[in-house]
């Protein structure tokens, strides 16, 4: 089991980056609310960290300093970096592009620029990644793979995203991991550097399928997501459950979802209880990056 957490600056209610431009969920929800929550029952989570998380020092400071077993990989909102970075102030904007929909000489000159933040940060390359807004295609993969990358996690099957610049179609993903063939994300192909792990989910009919997500689905909820996988996928050596959320869901009005305190420490009740249940069943948790090694 991964989970796998975008990692960004403060947002707010409607989704629109914090104005003043603000790290709470760095400085504060890591060290203090999830890390201490994923240590009390074991877990490793992956946090998938964005530009200007990178650019911030306090929030590169407070990454480096953080204790405890984690991995982390890089996320991309791709107008907040070079080439055609579109926006030099990030407080108050929205980032609805998907990265695909630059020419895939760009999205690759941006992905290199990203893994090179990255580096400059921590001293190391990163190896996990997921793109902002899931907007991720075959270029997009084949360039992850040139830069190192093992395991991406754009994909959340079901789904068809569209954004004023383009669409992504997940509809016929596969449920669990597998190496995407090189002409389409959405499909296994042989296999090759870096393995797919798309975001854990259940199909509900004529509606968005139910995400393996605190706050999205109750704790019931979730259940029912792993039990439904435990079931489909009994007969294969390795089953993966991915859950997905952002860094700032455990920081009230930070985004759409936990508006105080309260609502808050429900999310982070909710999950642990979630990852309690999942470790009885005989999940294991590991990095995103640490999932490659078992396919
Ligand atoms: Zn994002």
């Amino acid at each position: 089991m991964t989970i796998t957490i975008d990692t960004e600056c403060d947002h707010d209610p409607a989704w629109v980056r914090s104005s003043p431009l603000t790290f709470e969920s760095i400085t504060e929800g890591l060290p203090n609310r999830l890390q201490p929550a994923f240590e009390s029952v074991g877990a490793v989570p992956t946090y998938l960290l964005t530009v200007e998380v990178m650019e911030d020092p306090a929030s590169v400071g407070a990454l480096r300093a953080l204790q405890g077993s984690y991995e982390y990989g890089t996320h991309l909102h791709a107008a907040f970096i070079e080439p055609n970075k579109k926006y030099t102030d990030y407080a108050g904007v929205d980032s609805p592009d998907f990265q695909c929909s630059y020419p895939p000489d760009i999205e690759y000159a941006k992905l290199e620029n990203l893994t090179r933040l990255f580096e400059h940060c921590f001293g190391y390359k990163p190896t996990s990644f997921r793109a902002g807004r899931y907007g991720a295609n075959h270029h997009s993969i084949n360039s992850l793979e040139k830069l190192g990358y093992l395991v991406d996690s754009s994909v959340t099957p079901f789904i068809r995203w569209e954004e004023p610049n383009g669409q992504v179609d997940f509809r016929k993903a596969p449920l669990q991991p597998y190496f995407p063939a090189p002409d389409n994300i959405a499909k296994p192909g042989p296999a090759r550097a870096l393995l797919q792990a798309p975001v854990t989910m259940k199909r509900r009919w004529f509606r968005m399928p139910r995400w393996f997500r605190p706050w999205m689905s109750s704790v019931e909820q979730m259940q029912a997501v792993a039990e439904w996988h435990l079931q489909t996928f009994s007969d294969q050596e390795v089953l993966h459950l991915n859950m997905m959320f952002h860094s700032m869901e455990v920081i009230p009005c930070a985004t759409p979802y936990p508006q105080n305190e309260a609502e808050a420490q429900r999310f982070i009740d909710d999950m642990v209880k979630v990852l309690h249940w999942c470790r009885e069943q005989g999940f294991e948790f590991v990095g995103l990056s640490e999932l490659r090694e078992l396919y």
